[in-house]
C-alpha cells in the first residue's frame, strides 16, 4: 500500500498519481484546509463542508480563525497557531472551534507547512480531528473523580471477592481508616459483630437478587467506638462481561439516631419511673393483638390503680409517693416475663399486657409484690401501699387497644366497689347486654319527648249485664321506623331504669285526660292503669298521687283502677301493702294483674288491700280444652270469692268463655272476645255500638254507676 511521505523524514515516496492522492483528501472524514503563505484558505475537503457548515466556494480567501473562532475559543491558542503559520512551523493543538451555525466542537489540529517540494506553492496543510466525544467523557471523569474526592459520604469501591479499591476521603474522615490502612482488605474491618450472620446474609442475597442493597448498619471506627450508618451498596457491571465491583456508600447517622432516640424517649416513656407510657402501651397493645390473632394465643390487659395514693402524697410528701411509683414500677418489671409490658398511665396507674397463659395467678403474685412495705428512706420508714387490678382478656373480650384498656379501667371500678386490695375481671357479655339496654333507654327517653308513645284502650265488661265498666290503658310506641311496637318488644329494657317513673306518669295523665274527655261525652266509664313494681315501690309514689289529685279536684279518684303486677317483685310485701292501702285512702282503686302466675298468690290475696283480682289471660285462654287451666281458673274465683275480692278474667276470646265464666261465678270480663285494645278515639263510638248489641239503652244498666 502507497505510504505518504512523512515530511519530516523526507523518506522517498512511491509512485502514486496526484489524481488519486487528491482522492484520499476528498474522501477523509477528517477536516482538511489547504492555506496558502498567507494564511488564508485556498481549498477544504468535503469533510470540513459537512462539519462546520461552511462551503468552499464562500469561504476560499478567508482566514480561518474568522470563520471558526467562537465566544468560548482560546485566544492564546489561535495565537500560538498563527506564530507557528508566520514561521512555517509544524503545529498541534486542541482548540474548541465553532459551526457556521454556532455550534461548538473540539477539534485536535495539525498544520504543516509545505512548499519545499519542487512544483508546490508554499502553504499550509491543516488537518483536524472531531475530538468532541472525548473531551466530553474526559469532563465527566473529572467530574466524578471530584465527586469521589470531596463527597460527604463515604465511599467504597471494592472488587468482585470484595476487597477494597478504594476509599475516599470521608470514608476516612468518618472511621478513622486512611486509604493505605484499608486497601485490598474487606469491609468486614469495620464490623461492630452486632449483627447477626442471617443479616448479612440477606444483604448479600438482595445485591445478588436486585443489585443493590439499602439499609442502617451499626460499624466500629478505628478507635473501637461504634456508629450507625445509612448505607447502599450498589453492584457494578462495567464492559467486560461476568465482570462486576461494588460501590458502597455510607453516612454516618450515629447522631441523628441519638436525636431521634431522645425524642422517641420524651414521646413514649413516663420521666419519673422509666417505664412505658399510655401512648407506648397502646402501641405495644395493637401489637401483641396482631401477634396473639396470628398465633392463636390470648392475652389480658391489666390496670391497677392504687388505693388511697392522694392520702399518701398528702401525708409523707409527694417526694415519697415518687418514691413508691419508682419502687413500684421496679418490682412490677421484675415480675413481668419479657415480652410483657408494664406502663405508667396515669399518676397512679399501671397498665400491664401479659401474654402467658395462666393470667390469674401472676395478677395474685403482682398484688401481693404492691402490699411488700416500701422503705421511704430516712425517718419516715415504710409504708404498705394496697391497689385494686381490674383485667381484661383478649380475644374472648373481642375489641381494640383502646377498648381493651378501656375494659380493664372499668373493672378497676368494680374492684373497688368490692373493697380494696382486690381484682375484677371484666365480663364481656354483662357489658354488651348493658350496652345494649343504655343504647334502649337513650332512645325511649327520646321517644318519651318526642310524644310518640300512645295509650290504645281495651274495655273491660260486667259479665251479668254486659256492662261497659271502664277501659284498660295499654302503651303502644308509634316508633319512627319499626312502626307500631308493642309493649313486650320495648318494656323489658326499661325495668329497674330511672325512665320507669317519669314513663309511669305520663300514662296516669295521659289516661286520666282520656277518661276525663269521655266523662265530658256523658260516658261514666272508669280507666285501668298499669303501674310498674318500681314505679310504685318508688318513695314519692303515693305523694305524687296525692299531689295530682290536689292540683286536679275535677278527677274523681274511685274512677281509676291501679293494676300491680302479681308476678313481678312486690318483695317488700309489708311496704306494698302500705303503698296499696295509701292508694286506696286517696280514692282509687287497686287490682292484682295477672294472677295465678307469681309464687305467693295465696299470701297476697290475704294480705294486700285490694279491689279486683285479674285472672291471668294464660289461663282462661285455655280454659275451654285444658282441664288444667280451668281448675285453675276455677279455684283462682272460689279464692276470690272466699276473700270477698271480684274477679275480672283476662284473654276471653270467645262467647263460649264468656258463658263458661259466667257459670264458675266470674264477675267480669276482658278480651279480644268483647273487644281488642283500640284508639282513644274510637272508644266513645265502640261502646254505643255495644250498647246497642247488648242491652236496652234505658235498662237498669245504663244507670248504675261504675265499680267492681
Ligand atoms: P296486661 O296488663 O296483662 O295487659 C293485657 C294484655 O293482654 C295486653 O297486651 C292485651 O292486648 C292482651 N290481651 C287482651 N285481651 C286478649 C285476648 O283475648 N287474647 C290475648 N291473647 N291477649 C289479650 P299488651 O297491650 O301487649 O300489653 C302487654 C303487657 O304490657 C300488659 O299486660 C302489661 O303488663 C304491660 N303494659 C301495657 N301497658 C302498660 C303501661 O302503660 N304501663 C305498664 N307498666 N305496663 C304496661
Ligand atoms: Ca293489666
Ligand atoms: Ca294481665
Amino acid at each position: 500500500m502507497p505510504t505518504i511521505k512523512d515530511p519530516e523524514n523526507k523518506v522517498p515516496t512511491p509512485k502514486v498519481d496526484a489524481k488519486r492522492l487528491s482522492l484520499v483528501a476528498s474522501a477523509s472524514r477528517n477536516l482538511i484546509m489547504i492555506l496558502d503563505a498567507a494564511g488564508t484558505i485556498e481549498w477544504a475537503n468535503p469533510g470540513f463542508e459537512e462539519h462546520t457548515g461552511h462551503q468552499l466556494h464562500d469561504i476560499a480567501g478567508a482566514r480561518p480563525p474568522e470563520l471558526l473562532k467562537g465566544p468560548a475559543t482560546d485566544p492564546t491558542t489561535l495565537l500560538r497557531v498563527a506564530r507557528e503559520l508566520h514561521r512555517a512551523k509544524r503545529f498541534e493543538e486542541e482548540i474548541l472551534l465553532y459551526t457556521r451555525s454556532g455550534e461548538p466542537f473540539w477539534v485536535h489540529a495539525y498544520g504543516l507547512p509545505i512548499g519545499d517540494e519542487p512544483g508546490v506553492a508554499p502553504g499550509f496543510i491543516v488537518i483536524m480531528n472531531n475530538i468532541s466525544d472525548h473531551k466530553h467523557s474526559e469532563r465527566g471523569l473529572r467530574i466524578a473523580a471530584s465527586v469521589f474526592d470531596r463527597s460527604h459520604e463515604a465511599i467504597i469501591i471494592s472488587d468482585q471477592n470484595n476487597r477494597i479499591l478504594d476509599v475516599n476521603p470521608s470514608f476516612s474522615r468518618i472511621t478513622g481508616y486512611s486509604r493505605t490502612d484499608v486497601l485490598g482488605l474487606n469491609p468486614s474491618i469495620l464490623s461492630s459483630g452486632r449483627h447477626s450472620p442471617a443479616y448479612y446474609r440477606s444483604m448479600w442475597q438482595s445485591i445478588e437478587e436486585r443489585g443493590y442493597w439499602r439499609g442502617e448498619i451499626w460499624n466500629r471506627r478505628k478507635n473501637g467506638e461504634e456508629f450507625v450508618e445509612l448505607q447502599t451498596i450498589s453492584r457494578v457491571h462495567l464492559d467486560e462481561p461476568g465482570h462486576y465491583y461494588h460501590v458502597a456508600n455510607f453516612t454516618d447517622i450515629t447522631e441523628l439516631k441519638n436525636h431521634a432516640k431522645d425524642i422517641d424517649r420524651a414521646a413514649n416513656y413516663d420521666d419519673l419511673t422509666g417505664l412505658p407510657n399510655l401512648q407506648l402501651l397502646k402501641e405495644r397493645l395493637h401489637q401483641a393483638q396482631i401477634q396473639a390473632d396470628t398465633h392463636q394465643k390470648s392475652l389480658s390487659v391489666g390496670y391497677i390503680d392504687l388505693d388511697g395514693f392522694k392520702a399518701i402524697n398528702e401525708n409523707f410528701g409527694s417526694e415519697a409517693g415518687d418514691r413508691i411509683l419508682r419502687t413500684l414500677a421496679g418490682r412490677l418489671t421484675q415480675d413481668l416475663r419479657s415480652g410483657d409490658t408494664v406502663a405508667r398511665i396515669g399518676g397512679d396507674e399501671f397498665g400491664l399486657i401479659l401474654q402467658s397463659d395462666n393470667h390469674e395467678a401472676i395478677y395474685d403474685r403482682i398484688l401481693s409484690t404492691i402490699n411488700e412495705p416500701v422503705d421511704l428512706g430516712g425517718e419516715a420508714g415504710s409504708i404498705v401501699v394496697t391497689a385494686s387490678l381490674g383485667i381484661t382478656r383478649y380475644p374472648s373480650d373481642n375489641t381494640d387497644a383502646e377498648g381493651l384498656i378501656r375494659h380493664a379501667d372499668q373493672a378497676v371500678y368494680a374492684a373497688k366497689d368490692k373493697g380494696r386490695n382486690l381484682l375484677h375481671v371484666f365480663d364481656p357479655e354483662l357489658n354488651e347486654h348493658r350496652q345494649q339496654k343504655r343504647a334502649q333507654l337513650i332512645e325511649l327517653s327520646r321517644a318519651l319527648d318526642n310524644n310518640e308513645f300512645e295509650l290504645y284502650f281495651q274495655p273491660q265488661v260486667r259479665i251479668a249485664d254486659c256492662r261497659v265498666i271502664g277501659f284498660e290503658a295499654l302503651i303502644r310506641w308509634n316508633h319512627p321506623h319499626r312502626g307500631l311496637l308493642y309493649p313486650d318488644v320495648f318494656l323489658p329494657s326499661l325495668e329497674d331504669s330511672d325512665l320507669e317513673v317519669p314513663l309511669g306518669q305520663w300514662v296516669l295523665q295521659e289516661a286520666v285526660v282520656q277518661m276525663g274527655l269521655w266523662h265530658g261525652a256523658g260516658e261514666d266509664l272508669s280507666v285501668s292503669i298499669n303501674i310498674s313494681a318500681r314505679h310504685m315501690m318508688d318513695r314519692n309514689f303515693t305523694s305524687y298521687l296525692e299531689n295530682y289529685l290536689h292540683n286536679h279536684p275535677a278527677i274523681k279518684p274511685h274512677h281509676i283502677t291501679l293494676e300491680v303486677l302479681e308476678s313481678t317483685s312486690l318483695d317488700d310485701i309489708k311496704r306494698a301493702g302500705d303503698v296499696l292501702a295509701r292508694c286506696q285512702e286517696l280514692g282509687f282503686r287497686v287490682a292484682l294483674d295477672d294472677f295465678g302466675t307469681g309464687f305467693s298468690s295465696l299470701s297476697y290475696l290475704s294480705t294486700l288491700p285490694i279491689d279486683l283480682v285479674k285472672v291471668d289471660k294464660s289461663f282462661v285462654i285455655n280454659m275451654l280444652n285444658d282441664p288444667n287451666d280451668r281448675a285453675i281458673v276455677e279455684s283462682v274465683i272460689f279464692m276470690g270469692q272466699r276473700f270477698s275480692h271480684p274477679i275480672l278474667a283476662e284473654g276471653v276470646e270467645t262467647m263460649a268463655h264468656a258463658r263458661a265464666l259466667s257459670d264458675l261465678g266470674c264477675e267480669y270480663m276482658q278480651g279480644y272476645g268483647i273487644g281488642r285494645p283500640m284508639q282513644a278515639g274510637n272508644v266513645l263510638e265502640w261502646v254505643q255500638q255495644w250498647r246497642q248489641r247488648h242491652t236496652d239503652p234505658l235498662g237498669p244498666a245504663h244507670k248504675s254507676g261504675p265499680g267492681w
